[in-house]
């Protein structure tokens, strides 16, 4: 990365910590910027609460603050869902702060996209450098607001975004996560069983956690209690994994499976369990919809343990021995949900299964089973929120079967990329994600981001995706800002607060104000473009006064402004203080957490255990929870909106709330209305080639640590995971350089021979290999997944297919 600054403000000192030509300055210079000049006095430690963002856990931390500087984070012990704990990341997340390569201040290209030359810009020169270019292409596009994209990854500072792009700015082109992370889980499950809910850990006695490396790929507080708290009581687990994970170690039973063969292994547990009339046939009775249906399906299909053993390579006898024990166990068994991405073609379709195998046992919505939690209320303000004749549905609606508000990545990147798209697509912005390193095929997110006429980054870090924008916008870290506040859902419920613990350093700035920026140049001007294109605003407005048009668009929403009346802390307050009160809030702002009762409920039982609720006061079933059951809270809000899948699902609708086994409306869309092997959609490894599968590792979080030099002290780059026979068949020993090829692309890796691999299997972590010269640390430190993963999608909600990809490997 190349920023061009002159001479004069060099010597200045003014841009004494810019990065220039890719060399960083260290970390003293940085605390050094931070000093004032009474810094020398030594300033008792200030101690404020808030939230960690170095994973999407937001565990509560203790921020410590002598003279500015954030000295060290600790846990906070008052939140029930990170019970004292933060990670390794969480403790590096001074280093988010510290970055010497943080972006600092606004950006503009001043080379060819791509090439990494910027010059610096004031906040008022990129914004009017932004509203240029979009009131050109609204006026080109006819006020078209769709063909401006934008997309974000899971934080807490995502609605505050998303509301502005969507509910005023009034594009329907936004793309998150999901697709390329937990779509399909959460689908599966909200819509055979209502809601992915949570699998009761402590509490159950039996677990199956299949390609769910809890000990390494997610390690949360919670994962910490089922390795101390369910492993230590005796539950027994079962991990299911092709590679011999750091969860396996754990297990009383390991059961390595071939690659994109999970759907055969449950459907064969499935048989089992009703050929052998293992099931809680009065919880099937109650609360089944279909049942008959689906047992004669898996019968008559005879997904027997052998037929399974065939397809997945697991022993017939330990599909059988599962499943007796796992309904031995039940209704405290636990099939575990799975986390992160789609694996194969059938992801959807394996959920659906695992939910109903689970259900079968009777572990749905009771204690030891899969819970559903309960949430506590805030208010929320309503928007009001324009409505635009002119802006357009999404490109991507039929790609898939269901493509809800939150997109198919893959879908939308390779439409705008062909130009294939129903009208032009023209720009993106792009929050907190970075689509160079997280959508499959890298070649394709650039020629899409190179077709656009105006590409804008949010982001702390110059990312690869930051590298390809017209204008980088800095936003400050999660330690600088304060977020919308935030309930969260569970056994144990409780309401958290994000808190600015120093003010942003730099030039950068929280996205409400970066979103309060745009608005405030872009109101008057997109308002002229709508009253020239917009054909229902033309009829409303004909022949109206200027005090008159006035009042028009501030009624209808068309007043882009006006949902930044207040700041954050006050927006908090109001959604809190009319629910709780006064005081609450000042306990919650002291604390960084609240529930109801806390004070009275919140026990320190040993050094390191804490209780949040007495046994009688959590919640972990919603039957039993009345009307204040709020449905929305059973789904995981960043995947799923309950309205998407309302029509789909009959759960919390009837009053005997149905598992749902047969899914008619989605055989109208062509979908299997019920969990079925197709031995089409299984993708085979030819002969001397291997299958690709990717995951995590416990200290780094995607790509979002990437340049943490803290974490990568602990490791500097990934290693493809080999079978050590494989391996010495190729002459490959630890370290050597392989190059690993698909038919997308290629990338070179060390390697790491050993027997924890299945044969005909590749594996390396995500979050690797990053090109940005602007990443001194991450800059080319091994490689990265998507650059060799196939773009391709599954059937149901268009999410990438992360596991079906055939590559090669030679030895260098
Ligand atoms: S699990 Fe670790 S990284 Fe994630 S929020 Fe908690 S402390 Fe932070």
């Amino acid at each position: 990365m190349k920023v061009e600054i002159s001479r004069r403000r060099f010597l200045q000192g003014s841009v004494a910590l810019s990065v220039v030509g890719g060399t960083a300055l260290g970390t003293s210079n940085i605390l050094a910027d931070t000093k004032t000049s009474e810094d020398n006095k030594i300033r008792p430690t200030k101690k404020t609460p808030t939230l960690c963002e170095m994973c999407v856990n937001k565990c509560a931390l203790i921020a410590q603050v002598r003279n500015g500087v954030i000295k060290k984070l600790d846990p906070n012990p008052l939140f029930p869902k990170s019970k004292n704990m933060l990670c390794a990341r969480g403790d590096a997340g001074i280093h988010a702060l510290y970055d010497p390569d943080r972006l600092k201040y606004p950006l503009i290209r001043s080379g060819k996209r791509g090439d990494g030359k910027y010059r610096r810009a004031s906040w008022d020169e990129a914004f009017e450098y932004i509203k240029e270019k979009m009131v050109k292409i609204l006026d080109e596009e006819k006020d078209n607001r769709s063909c401006i994209g934008y997309c974000t990854g899971e934080g807490m500072a995502e609605p505050t975004y998303k509301e502005f792009m969507s509910e005023k700015f009034g594009s329907s082109n936004f793309i998150n996560h999901a697709s390329i992370c937990l779509q399909t889980a959460i689908s599966g499950y909200a819509l055979t069983i209502g809601g992915y809910g949570m699998a009761d850990l402590d509490n159950a006695k039996y677990i199956i956690m299949a390609g769910a490396n809890r000990a390494e790929a997610i390690l949360t507080p919670d994962t910490m209690d089922l390795f101390k708290r369910t492993r230590g009581r005796g539950a027994k687990l079962v991990v299911v994994d092709p590679r011999f994970t750091n969860t396996a170690i754990h297990a009383d039973t390991y059961v390595p499976i071939k690659v994109g063969t999970d759907l055969a292994f449950v459907l064969a547990l499935t048989y089992v369990a009703i050929k052998n009339r293992l099931y809680n046939r009065e919880f099937v009775e109650k609360n089944f919809d279909n049942f008959n249906v689906y047992k004669l399906h898996i019968l008559q299909q005879n997904y027997t343990p052998q037929w399974a053993e065939k397809i997945t390579g697991v022993p017939a006898e330990t599909i059988e021995k599962i499943a007796y024990d796992f309904m031995a166990n039940a209704p405290e068994s636990v099939y575990y949900q799975g986390r992160r991405s789609t694996w194969a073609a059938t992801d959807f379709q394996l959920r659906r299964a695992q939910a109903i195998f689970s259900a079968l046992g009777g572990g749905i919505d009771i204690k030891g089973g899969i819970v559903f939690g309960r949430k506590l209320p805030l208010d929320k303000e309503e928007i009001n929120s324009p409505i635009y004749a002119n802006a357009q549905e999404r490109i991507e609606k039929k790609a898939a079967a269901i493509i809800g508000s939150s997109g198919s990545w893959i879908a939308w990147r390779n439409m705008v990329a062909q130009g294939n798209t129903p009208y032009p697509v023209r720009g993106l912005f792009v929050y907190k994600q970075n689509p160079m390193l997280s959508v499959p095929n890298v070649k394709k997110t650039k020629e899409m981001l190179e077709k656009l006429d105006l590409v804008v980054v949010i982001d702390t870090m110059p990312s690869d995706t930051a590298m390809m924008a017209d204008v980088i916008l800095p936003e400050c870290t999660y330690l600088e800002r304060e977020d919308p506040i935030k309930s969260f859902g569970g056994i144990e419920p409780a309401i958290v607060l994000r808190q600015k613990v120093i003010n942003p350093m730099y030039e950068s700035k929280p996205v409400i104000e970066i979103m309060k920026g745009l608005a405030k140049v872009l109101n008057d001007p997109l308002w002229k473009n709508t009253l020239k294109y917009d054909g229902d605003v033309q009829d409303d407005t004909k022949d109206m006064k200027p005090d008159e048009l006035k009042k028009y668009r501030k009624e209808n929403g068309f007043d882009l402004e006006d949902m930044y009346g207040a700041n954050q802390e006050e927006m908090n307050k109001k959604s809190f203080v009319g629910k709780y009160g006064e005081e609450a809030w000042k306990e919650l702002r002291a604390k960084g957490v609240f529930y109801p009762h806390m004070k009275e409920y919140f026990k320190q039982i040993d050094k390191n255990t804490f209780e949040y609720y007495p046994e009688n006061k959590k919640s972990y079933s919603i039957d039993k929870l009345g009307e204040e059951a709020d449905p929305d809270a059973y789904i995981h809000d960043t995947c799923i909106n309950p309205k998407e899948i309302s029509e789909l699902r009959k759960f919390f609708k009837t009053p005997s709330k149905k598992i749902e086994c047969y899914l008619g409306n989605l055989k109208k869309k062509g979908i299997d209305a019920m969990p079925t092997w197709r031995e089409e959609s299984y993708v085979k490894i030819p002969k001397g080639k291997f299958k690709f599968i990717t995951g995590r590792h416990a200290q780094f979080t995607q790509d979002a640590t990437q340049n943490n030099i803290m974490l990568l002290e602990l490791m500097k780059e990934n290693y493809a995971w080999i079978n050590d026979k494989e391996a010495e068949k190729r002459g490959i020993k630890f370290g050597d350089e392989i190059e690993v090829t698909s038919k997308i692309g290629s990338v070179r890796i060390k390697a790491y021979p050993t027997p924890k691999i299945i044969p005909q299997t590749l594996f390396y972590i995500h979050g690797f290999g990053a090109k940005s010269t602007g990443l001194t640390f991450a800059h080319r430190n091994g490689a990265s997944d998507n650059e060799i993963i196939e773009d391709r999608i599954e059937p149901v909600f268009g999410s990438a297919i992360m596991h079906d990809t055939i590559v090669d490997v030679r030895k260098v």
